[in-house]
């Protein structure tokens, strides 16, 4: 199994995971052309999408859900909340695959299982996917703070799409007008790069094979500071291990594809972003 973001922060969000026999979007924020651009970047036509999952309505997650569906008569899985808060922006779907928080379901060969996550939108959640081989990816965005259910969804991962969404100071000091710091800091906001480096300290496990750091603030956040604090929690958890943990990490742009990362960490496409051995 690998798994490629298509693109990730404020202007759209969309991770593609490729199985051997299934291919699928989760989430499709960035415009239905913008999609199919940059699938075609990782090598993927949209012809061979088995569905999109939409973890939330907002719209740096749903934007192209709607176009994709209906051009390529994709169904939709998402939950009842997430589909009655996002009508007006979903139209009318060619088919709803119904999700249940808590409840693992399958796509293809691709099992997933969806966990409620803290965040302002209607129903929101993260997932863990498996494939038929049993490789494990987590995917957690667009959280404002970490709980004790998704670091139990979250352990014993071998590859991790987890949120660096802000530095703190730099939120505090930032641009930004009040309410906006309140919200995005809040406890149904984005995840500060502190709180995701120390989650990513609790579940780095030696089977932990590589990590890309997604959701990044253009206006908060720099490259720099997520990957010190990245590679900082990878060395704490790593002085506790029988054997360190390499995980690879990358950080994720908003304007193009990460590579595919699949089993021991590979690059199967493009180049690393200069940051990424351990
Ligand atoms: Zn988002
Ligand atoms: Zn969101």
């Amino acid at each position: 199994m690998e798994i490629a973001l298509l693109g990730s922060g404020s202007q759209g969000n969309s991770v593609l995971v490729r199985s051997a026999d299934s291919v699928l979007l989760i989430d499709a924020g960035l415009s239905a052309k913008e999609t199919t651009a940059r699938l075609a970047k990782v090598g993927v036509s949209p012809s061979e999408l088995l569905g999109i999952v939409l973890t939330h309505e907002h719209s740096d997650h749903i934007r192209g859900v709607g176009p994709m569906a209906r051009r390529w008569g994709l169904p939709v899985w998402t939950n009842e909340g997430t589909l009655e808060a996002g009508k007006a922006s979903l139209g009318a779907l060619p088919h709803w695959g119904a999700v249940e928080i808590g409840v693992p379901f399958e796509i293809g060969d691709i099992w997933l299982e969806p966990f409620s996550i803290p965040h302002d939108a209607a129903d929101p959640f993260g997932l863990t996917v498996k494939s038929s081989q049993g490789y494990h990816v987590g995917i957690a965005t667009d959280m404002g703070f970490v709980t004790q259910l998704v670091r139990s969804r979250l352990a014993g991962i071998q590859g991790l799409v987890l949120e660096f969404n802000h530095d703190l100071p730099m939120l505090l000091d930032g641009p930004y007008p009040w309410p906006i710091k309140q919200r995005i800091r809040g406890k149904l906001g984005h995840l500060n790069n502190r709180d995701a480096a120390g989650l990513l300290g609790e579940v780095a496990s030696p089977d932990l094979e590589w990590v890309i750091c997604a959701h990044m603030s253009q206006e908060n956040n720099e490259k720099e500071i997520i990957v010190h604090e990245a590679r900082g929690a990878l060395a704490g958890a790593s002085s506790l291990l029988s054997r360190p943990s390499m995980a690879l990490l990358h950080v994720a742009s908003q304007l193009e594809p990460t590579p595919l990362f699949g089993s021991a960490g590979q690059f199967s496409f493009g180049q690393d972003n200069g940051e990424d051995q351990p």
